[in-house]
């Protein structure tokens, strides 16, 4: 292993710090793992390399002391011979406000800002500066990165990005849609580059995992995307509820005699799959149930196929005619039940038309699943939000 090779991605969340390592600039993966269930009364450690796995069950009252286990467990598993090999560490953070249109190096200021922002995304702004604080303690004398969910959006148009509301709301309190999922939703049209050679290419990428958002993407610039504010907005999701009347807030509120956080964090918790099956927020157990003829199950399934329909639609007349729809993340990589629900709304309006064989096949590999006649090229791919990290901290960290 060479000095200075190794680059580490993190995604820390309130209660969880996950991590990849990569060698740069092979981008080889050397091992990834997660500290969980951190300031609880046992926390649980894992870490996988090679062919092995490192367990290990112990408190980890913050996130400082979950770095500490990371950092002792690659020495005692030999996965490095030493921290000098540690070149850079790159952090996931949610919430890049209108301050950020690419990834940055950490300084004071850029904390500052990430700091400024956690209001408008407390559930993630905070724990990924923790995690950054963590790591810094402990690695002062290497550079980090901060990668943001929402820089590859700030392309959109004012008229994409803002909302109908009293304008000074926008332009005081920063009310606008963000967009999230930004590195995946990048990497994507990046690697569809590789295997395809539109021009222009007019992308609708679709990552669907228990948290989800499309894009309209013209030649690797986004125009359009459907997380708004916050995670919250869009298409229906595994517990969020994707775009509402926001009446709904105040009536539900009065209705059960919640305050508005109490119901804002229920259309953030208790909605989408979970809330209308009334069963669970895991499309797997939902696909199965819906097959066993299970109508909440099949309910459900029916209305996020639609709003993911209705977005596709959308963004087809937005891109004045997409050429290719992207299918990705834990439900578009892995269920083909979903695809071809999705693909059946929406083939007759884009001219799709695909190998439904490759497509119930078809698993966690990059695949064009539609046919040579189809007008829309149909591809399912792994995204990689690790990577994009890792570039961006190989790529600004050579520069530190
Ligand atoms: P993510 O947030 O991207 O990890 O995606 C989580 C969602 O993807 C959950 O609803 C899972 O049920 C679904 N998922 C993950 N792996 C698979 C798989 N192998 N087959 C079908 N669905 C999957």
């Amino acid at each position: 292993m060479k000095n200075k090779s190794i680059y580490i991605a993190v995604n820390a969340g309130s209660s969880s710090l996950k991590f990849k390592l990569y060698t740069m600039p092979e981008e080889t993966l050397v091992c990834s793992g997660m500290a969980d269930r951190i300031g609880q009364s046992m926390g649980e450690f894992s870490l996988k390399y090679a062919d092995q796995k490192y367990q290990l069950e112990t408190p980890i009252p913050n996130h400082e002391v979950g770095v500490e286990l990371l950092l002792k467990a690659l020495l005692d598993t030999k996965v490095i011979p030493s921290y000098d090999v540690i070149a850079g560490v790159g952090h996931r953070v949610v919430q890049g406000g209108k301050y950020f249109s690419g990834s940055v190096l950490f300084t004071p200021e850029v904390v500052e800002k990430i700091e400024s922002l956690i209001p408008l995304a407390p559930l993630h702004n905070r724990p990924n500066l923790q995690g950054y604080f963590a790591f810094h303690k402990v690695l002062p004398s290497i550079p980090h990165v901060a990668v943001f969910d929402t820089a590859f959006h700030q392309t959109m148009a004012p008229q994409d990005y803002l909302y109908p509301i009293p304008y000074q709301w926008s332009t005081q309190f920063d009310l606008r849609r963000y967009g999230f999922h930004g590195t995946s939703h990048q990497y994507l049209v990046q690697e569809l580059a590789k295997h395809s050679n539109l021009s222009p290419q007019k992308v609708i990428t679709c990552h669907i995992g228990s948290g989800a958002s499309l894009a309209a993407i013209k030649d690797q610039k986004v125009v359009a995307t459907s997380m708004g504010l916050t995670p919250l907005g869009g298409i229906m999701m595994g517990t969020r509820t994707g775009d509402i009347d926001p009446s709904i807030l105040h009536f539900a509120a009065l209705k059960l005699n919640e305050t508005y956080e109490n119901v804002y964090a229920m259309l953030n918790k208790q909605s989408g799959l979970l809330g209308v099956s009334g069963m669970t927020s895991d499309s797997r157990d939902l696909e199965e149930a819906h097959l066993a003829g299970n109508e909440r199950a099949q309910l459900a399934n029916q209305l996020f196929v639609r709003r993911i329909a209705d977005f596709i639609g959308q963004y087809h007349i937005r891109l004045h005619s997409a050429n290719a729809l992207i299918f990705s993340a834990g439900i578009g990589e892995n269920s083909g039940f979903y695809r071809q629900l999705i693909l059946d709304e929406v083939k007759d309006a884009l001219g799709i038309d695909f190998d439904r064989e490759l497509n119930m096949k078809t698993r966690g590999k990059t695949t064009k699943i539609s046919t040579p006649s189809s007008q829309v090229e149909v591809w399912v791919i792994p995204t990689n939000e690790e990577i994009m990290i890792i570039r961006d901290t190989y790529r600004l960290g050579k520069g530190a």
